[in-house]
This record gives C-alpha cells, sequence and structure tokens, in this order.
C-alpha cells in the first residue's frame, strides 16, 4: 500500500458540509469551462481543417468540417445559457462524425482517425461522472468507428488527393496532436480526480472529527479515548497515568442558575484543563460533568502535583453568569499505569480514588497509589492516608 508519509500527497483537510459544497459548486463550474475548452479546441481545430481543404479545391469533408463547427459552435453558445450535461456530449458527437467524413476521404495512411483517441478518452471530461452510462456509450462508439474505419477507408494513398509526402505529413501532424491531446485531457482528468479525492477525503475526516468531538467544550469526547487505552493495551506500554475529574455539586448550579449557566460551567472547565495538560495528554469530556485526561511520560512522584495544580486553577478560575462572577470547583481521582494494571483496570482505579475524593469532602485529589514522600496539601489524601 501507499504510504502517505513518502508521497507527496498532500494531508487530506477536515471540509465542513458547506465547504464541501462550495468546493463541488467550484469543480461543477470548472468543468463547465472545461467543455467550452474543448469545444473552442474542436471549433479552431476544425476551422483549421476547412481551410487547408478549400485550398486544396476539396470540398466532401468540407461540408462535415462546416456541419460540425455549426453543431459545436450552437453547443458552445448554449453552454452559457443553460449548464446542460448533453453540450459535452454534443461536441463528441460531433467531432467523431468529422473525424469519419475526413477518414473516409484521406483513408488511414493520413492517420486522422487516430483523433479518435482523445476524442473517446474526452466523454470522461465532458460528460458529468453521473451519466455513465452516457459516457460509455459514447466512448464505446469512439471505439467501434475507429475498428469500422480500418475496414471502410482502407490505406488508400492513391486515392487520397495528397501526394505520399503530404500524406506521410498530414500523418506525423495527427500522430503528435492525438498525443498531445490525450496528455492534456489525462492531466485534466487526473485534476478532476484529486478534487474529488480531496472533497471525499475531507468530508470523511469532517465526520471522523465530528464522531470523535464534544460539541459542548470541543474536547475530544470518550470514543478516542477508548480507543487510545485499546492501543496502550496492545502495546504493553506503561508511561502513562489517568486522571478522572468531575464538578462538584454540579446538579446544584443547574437548580440554581439554569442549564445554560452550567454549560458554562463545563466550557470554563473545559477551558482551563486544555491550557494545563500539555499536548501530549489527552483530555476529553467523558461525559455529564466528568472529564477524563491521559498523561503520558508523567513521573509517579509528579502526578499528585501535577493534578493539584490543576484542581486550583479550576478553582481559581472565574466566569461570568448573570452579571456575578462564579467558580466551580472539581474532585480528580488519578491513577498510575504499572504491569499488571490494564489501561481499564487504570481507569477503573482513578474512577474509584474520585469516588473517595467525593466521599472526603470534594475540591480534592486522590490518588489510587501511594507513590514518593506523602504529599504536603490537605487536599491531596492518598489511599493509605
Ligand atoms: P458530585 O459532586 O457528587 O459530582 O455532585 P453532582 O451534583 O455534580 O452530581 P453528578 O456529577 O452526578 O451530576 C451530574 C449532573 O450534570 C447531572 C446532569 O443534570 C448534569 N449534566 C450532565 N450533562 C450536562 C450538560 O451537558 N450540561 C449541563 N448544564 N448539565 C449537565
Ligand atoms: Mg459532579
Amino acid at each position: 500500500m501507499l504510504d502517505r508519509r513518502r508521497s507527496h500527497a498532500p494531508a487530506p483537510v477536515a471540509l465542513s458540509p458547506g465547504q464541501v459544497r462550495a468546493l463541488q459548486r467550484a469543480d461543477r463550474v470548472r468543468g463547465r469551462w472545461v467543455v467550452r475548452a474543448v469545444a473552442l479546441y474542436s471549433l479552431i481545430g476544425w476551422l483549421v481543417v476547412i481551410i487547408a481543404l478549400a485550398r486544396l479545391g476539396i470540398s466532401a469533408p468540407v461540408v462535415a468540417s462546416g456541419i460540425a463547427i455549426g453543431v459545436i459552435g450552437a453547443a458552445l453558445f448554449a453552454s452559457f445559457l443553460t449548464p446542460s450535461a448533453w453540450v459535452g456530449a454534443i461536441v463528441v458527437v460531433a467531432n467523431t462524425a468529422v473525424v469519419t467524413a475526413l477518414t473516409h476521404v484521406f483513408g488511414t495512411d493520413a492517420s486522422i482517425e487516430l483523433q479518435l483517441f482523445p476524442i473517446g478518452f474526452s466523454t470522461f471530461l465532458l460528460v458529468p461522472p453521473e451519466y455513465i452510462r452516457v459516457r460509455a456509450a459514447l466512448a464505446t462508439m469512439t471505439a467501434l468507428v475507429f475498428g469500422a474505419l480500418q475496414f471502410v477507408a482502407p490505406p488508400i494513398a492513391e486515392r487520397a488527393p495528397f501526394d505520399a509526402d503530404q500524406l506521410e505529413r498530414t500523418s506525423r501532424v495527427s500522430n503528435l496532436l492525438a498525443a498531445a491531446t490525450v496528455l492534456v485531457l489525462a492531466w485534466l482528468v487526473q485534476r478532476r480526480f484529486m478534487t474529488a479525492r480531496r472533497i471525499f477525503e475531507g468530508a470523511a475526516l469532517y465526520g471522523e472529527l465530528r464522531a470523535a468531538t464534544d460539541e459542548l467544550t470541543g474536547l475530544v469526547n470518550r470514543r478516542p479515548v477508548q480507543a487510545r487505552l485499546e492501543e496502550l493495551e496492545r502495546t504493553g506500554r506503561t508511561d502513562y497515568a489517568i486522571a478522572v475529574l468531575d464538578l462538584d455539586n454540579f446538579k446544584d448550579v443547574n437548580d440554581a442558575y439554569g442549564h445554560e449557566c452550567g454549560d458554562r460551567a463545563i466550557q470554563t472547565v473545559a477551558g482551563v484543563l486544555s491550557d494545563c495538560f500539555r499536548d501530549v495528554d489527552l483530555v476529553s469530556r467523558w461525559g455529564g460533568d466528568e472529564f477524563v485526561v491521559v498523561l503520558y511520560r508523567v513521573l509517579p512522584s509528579e502526578l499528585a502535583s501535577t493534578l493539584e495544580r490543576v484542581r486550583v486553577a479550576v478553582e481559581n478560575t472565574w466566569y461570568t453568569w448573570d452579571g456575578k462572577d462564579r467558580t466551580v470547583t472539581v474532585s480528580i481521582g488519578g491513577a498510575i499505569a504499572r504491569t499488571g494494571r490494564t489501561p481499564m483496570d487504570c481507569l477503573a482505579a482513578a474512577d474509584d480514588a474520585l469516588y473517595r475524593a467525593k466521599e472526603a469532602g470534594r475540591n480534592r485529589v486522590i490518588l489510587a497509589d501511594r507513590f514518593g514522600p506523602a504529599t504536603e496539601s490537605r487536599r491531596m489524601p492518598s489511599t493509605s492516608d
């Protein structure tokens, strides 16, 4: 499988539904301009052919080219009036008709029928992807016409109104033109594909992020934490700790000042947690008024003081409601990983410590294990206290 890190493909950027719609709209507009550009390119091409043939006094393909120019010109004009999906199909059919007429007159020695390759390929740009059958039918038509011309218009140089030299030159120009046009069309198809992929990946990433984000706080919700715990179990890492934080007497806030005030308090605490923990730590809103944090590379002896700093930060942070500054406090339970303790056990131990912090009077930190020197803070008793 291709590794994106080693390829030069840009990392996908999350796209909201609005951004997806805007990009799709822009892509459709660009698609219409591509149809117009191809129509104009065909018009100019056939005009050049008509002029060249008129100079040689050859009239049969001039009529066919003239009709095609009229049809393509009308389609080009119509593309500005109505965003019809059929404009591209008409251009493909008209181009196929001219190539057939020219090959019929000059034979296959002039290689004019090779233009059917870019024409067939162009259906993938000129006809919108939702008309998949029309695309397939037109591409098949050009292939069948190419095959049929090999028999209907055999290489009879004598029949052609050119001498051998002219035929060879025409053939060379036609070959080069067909190859160059196919390359340009392939590049345009590639660009459309990249845009479609960018939109698809961006929308998927947005959905993933939405599913993993708590709307109220912007923190991750419990999904990424659960995934991280599973990963920790798989890798057997033991250099992490888990903290569970719960707002104290939060029901009273809701009851006294209303749910919106409660929401503000939750957002305030989420902001403090985001500021206090490091980027490597995973801070989540577990649900309701509860937060779970996975801390990495934390020394057992430092866990208590780290969590105590967070507790104090929450205690000292105000939010304003009804014109008054208010504060909330949190109780925190912490547990450190160790061999033989699974991540889920670690979470359960932290939750258990939180329960004891609540029982011990709230607004305090309790660890599931005692590490290092006993903490000085009255608010940080350990299990064995
Ligand atoms: P304790 O100190 O024991 O935790 O008491 P508490 O009142 O905080 O009790 P508990 O944690 O069980 O209460 C959680 C409350 O949080 C219950 C629910 O009404 C409220 N709650 C849950 N989600 C939300 C929310 O998104 N917004 C608001 N405003 N309230 C919420
Ligand atoms: Mg609570």
